[in-house]
């Protein structure tokens, strides 16, 4: 299947997938589920899956990312993991494609979950391939936390996770939070501390309308601009001057500003798709639990992959389905613009 890479009508090279493995989820989180719907969308043999992967990755996919609902929900994951570590990639830095008797590099595999089944399973993923791995925490207050999950206990379940993630060498452990005004803003600084003290990556993400209530409003978005003057603000409790020094990006496509403090003791990442929206670089593309591929977190429609298999579609069609898709891909969202239209998925029917 060579050619050139997959790329978008914008030119954008298209080489990150987030993939979907079950729209079931195990928690509840206030600003995600309405706690009374379900799973709502089916999902697909993990063969299925790994084929898919194996075809984007033949036109250009570099990182995949597992994702739900609640990936670690999903039976057979442990294989797919080991299949994905299997695959190479096609392309080189340059875009020229590799050939037939070169060896790509392995795939950069991470998982995001939101930890609570973790602490059992970091080790074999870890041994099937599995790179990195995001867990989701929007508290380190533990009854905060379970107020969010809507999960007793859910708080405790979850840090073990992340220790066994860390003694699994699945490190540096990304958690990812999402702020939302009057709600868990109170955990900015704690979660500072909490990056230095266990030493993980703290991204603070502003809030996005993609929720399955129709609760979004500007006014709960905790913006970029906010989170920072507050972490400049705050001062290590071990003597260390207040005041964030910024790091590097590690790619142009790269979505978190980066901070450490003037000790270089801890991490903190703000992600603002809502404030700074990043999509000019953007090198996504997602694929649902029941194999539709989405271009933006706020297309207005999925594209049935899946469908596509079943009437008996061969690589080869599969991949210039994908090339087609992906050419409409959008050139941004319009969050907070008169007449945005809310997308015709929630996040957790996506996968984040
Ligand atoms: N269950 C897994 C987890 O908790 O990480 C994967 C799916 S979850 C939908 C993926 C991520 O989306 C989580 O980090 C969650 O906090 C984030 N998320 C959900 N709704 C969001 C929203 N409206 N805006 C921004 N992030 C959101």
């Amino acid at each position: 299947m060579a050619g050139t890479r997959l790329r978008d009508s914008f030119g954008r090279a298209i080489t990150d997938l987030r993939i979907s493995v079950t729209d079931r989820c195990n928690y509840k989180c206030v600003y995600c589920r309405t706690g009374n719907e379900g799973a709502q969308y089916t999902e697909l043999p993990i063969a299925d899956y790994v084929r898919m992967v194996r075809i984007l990755v033949s036109l250009g996919i570099e990182k995949v990312r597992l994702t739900g609902g609640e990936p670690l929900l999903r039976s057979g994951l442990t294989e797919m993991v080991s299949a994905l570590a299997e695959m190479r990639t096609a392309y080189r830095h340059d875009g020229s494609p590799i050939g037939p008797r070169e060896a790509g590099q392995p795939l950069d595999l991470a998982l995001t979950t939101n930890g609570h089944l973790l602490e059992s399973l970091a080790a074999p993923l870890q041994a099937a391939g599995l790179n990195r791995v995001t867990v989701s925490m929007d508290a380190v207050d533990p009854e905060i936390f379970a107020r969010i999950t809507r999960v007793p206990r859910s708080f405790e379940r979850v840090l073990a996770g992340v220790h066994a993630a860390q003694a699994a060498g699945l490190g540096p452990v990304k958690i990812n939070c999402v702020l939302l005004r009057g709600f868990n803003d109170s955990q900015i600084e704690p979660f500072a501390e909490f990056s230095r003290r266990e030493g993980v990556i703290v991204r603070f993400i502003e809030f996005m309308p993609l929720e399955e209530d129709r609760t979004w409003k500007p006014e709960t978005v905790v913006p970029m601009d906010e989170i920072l003057a507050r972490l400049n603000a705050w001062r290590p409790s071990c003597g260390v001057p207040a005041g964030l020094v910024e790091l590097p990006a590690h790619a142009a496509s790269e979505t978190a500003r980066r901070f450490t403090f003037a000790d270089g003791v801890g991490e903190i990442g703000v992600i603002a798709p809502v404030s700074r929206p990043f999509c000019g670089h953007c090198s996504r593309v997602r694929i649902t639990s029941d194999g539709s591929v989405r271009t933006c977190l706020f297309s207005q429609s999925d594209q049935d992959l899946y469908g596509e298999m079943l009437r008996g579609g061969t690589d080869e069609q599969l991949a210039a389905y994908l090339r087609r898709v992906v050419l409409k891909k959008e050139a941004r969202h319009h969050i907070g613009e008169p007449g945005f239209l809310k997308p015709s998925r929630n996040m957790v029917h996506i996968g984040g």
